[in-house]
């Protein structure tokens, strides 16, 4: 008797473990949105005063979802406030808008630093010699867990003063990528005609900014994104959200592929 009392209670235990984090998220989605965060995302990511009422909606529960889930972590001094912590979620999340997708469900924490920061790095080069050196950056994205960002420039990536260019959509860009098993710029798909679609126009368009980035020509990706089709997935992302009429007029196939994919079209709301 008591060992079958004993059973329950651990079956019962176990339930309650795992009902635990459900009934926790549904209750932070039960509240109601706070009034300073919509003001803190008209100021930091103009696209939001523009979507159209149902997007803003999915974004702010999305938001909600984010915060709830992903651990802030201030480094080099730098204290957390909610305008850091509703500006990152409110990009990160625009890249999940309309797509039945978990929100980043490998990513457990955003490191924040106050300014670019400074990680070390070594390189096999040619021959077995391994060099050390520094390495200054304004984000980063680990496969594991963690997204690192500068927070003076996620503030100042935004459509007005630095078009084409956002830190915080690059580097979930790669969170995005990387979710799919590797991060070579092809990101999870539902299909195989669909990645057979993907390869030919990312291939042909990834060559297309190499020989830009070669003769130095005007574009609108970014050249860094000519370094490996990995940092072209998240250039093209940042154009595709940030420049979305040039790039639909540029290069009508690679925004094609990029709409199908984030199934939105920002051009609606620029
Ligand atoms: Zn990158």
């Amino acid at each position: 008797m008591a060992l079958m009392v004993l059973i329950a209670l651990l079956a019962l235990g176990t339930g309650l473990l795992l009902w635990l984090p459900k009934y926790r998220l549904q209750r932070a989605l039960a509240r109601p949105f706070p009034r300073h965060y919509a003001e803190i995302l008209r100021k930091n990511m103009p696209a939001y005063s523009k979507m159209p009422a149902d997007l803003q909606l999915q974004l702010k529960r999305l938001i909600q979802q984010f915060l709830h889930q992903k651990k802030f972590v201030g480094c080099d001094g730098l204290n957390i406030t909610d305008e850091i912590r509703v500006t990152i979620a409110g990009k990160a999340c625009l890249l999940l808008l309309n797509r039945p997708t978990p929100a980043y469900p490998n990513l457990s924490f955003i490191l924040v630093y106050p300014s670019a920061f400074i990680v070390p790095r070594s390189e096999i080069e040619t021959g077995g010699l391994v060099t050390h050196g520094d390495q200054t950056l304004l984000g980063e994205s680990w496969d594991d867990d963690r997204v690192i960002l500068a927070w003076d420039h996620v503030r100042r990536s935004n459509a007005e003063s630095d078009p084409g260019q956002d830190v915080v959509l690059h580097e979930f860009a790669h969170q995005l990528d990387s979710a799919s098993g590797s991060t070579n710029g092809a990101p999870h798909l539902t299909s195989r005609a669909r990645y057979a679609r993907w390869s030919s126009v990312f291939l042909q368009e990834f060559a297309l900014l190499q020989e830009a980035a070669q003769h130095r020509s005007a574009s609108v990706i970014d050249h860094y994104g000519a370094t490996s089709p990995a940092e072209f997935f998240a250039v093209a992302t940042e154009a595709f959200f940030e420049k979305s009429q040039q790039l639909g007029q540029e290069h009508p196939a690679l925004f094609a592929a990029l709409r199908e994919f984030y199934c939105v079209d920002p051009r609606e709301w620029q």
